[in-house]
Formats: structure tokens, C-alpha cells, sequence
């Protein structure tokens, strides 16, 4: 079985960890709205704002907005 050769630091172990944990999903990416500047998956409508590829594709409710 294959050993790692050196003892990993505590620093290098954290950055491993840290990177892998920065985005909970892949294809995240931020909402075309500069107003709203909230993280949705792409191809995806803004469930914030309903805008989509810089345009306003959705009428959002205002009690489904959250703050
Ligand atoms: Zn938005």
C-alpha cells in the first residue's frame, strides 16, 4: 500500500481542507444583477431578484424575498 512519505503539516492539511470546502456546489456563479449580488447556480434564474442573463425574466413577490 502506498504511504505518504512526510507528515503533512497542520498548515498544508487546512489549505488542502479550506479549498475543498470553498463552494458547496460546482457551477455556482454570481447573479447578473449588480444590484444583487447573490450566488445562483448558472443557468438558472435568480430566485432573488428573477433576473437572468442581465435581464428581468421573473416577477419576484416581495414576501418571498429575503433579506
Ligand atoms: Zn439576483
Amino acid at each position: 500500500m502506498a504511504v505518504p512519505k512526510k507528515k503533512v503539516s497542520k498548515a498544508r492539511r487546512d489549505k488542502r481542507r479550506s479549498n475543498n470546502s470553498k463552494l458547496s456546489l460546482p457551477g455556482m456563479v454570481k447573479c447578473s444583477n449588480p444590484a444583487c449580488n447573490e450566488f445562483v447556480r448558472s443557468g438558472c434564474v435568480c430566485k432573488v431578484c428573477g433576473f437572468y442573463r442581465g435581464k428581468k425574466v421573473m416577477e419576484v413577490k416581495a414576501d418571498q424575498k429575503k433579506a
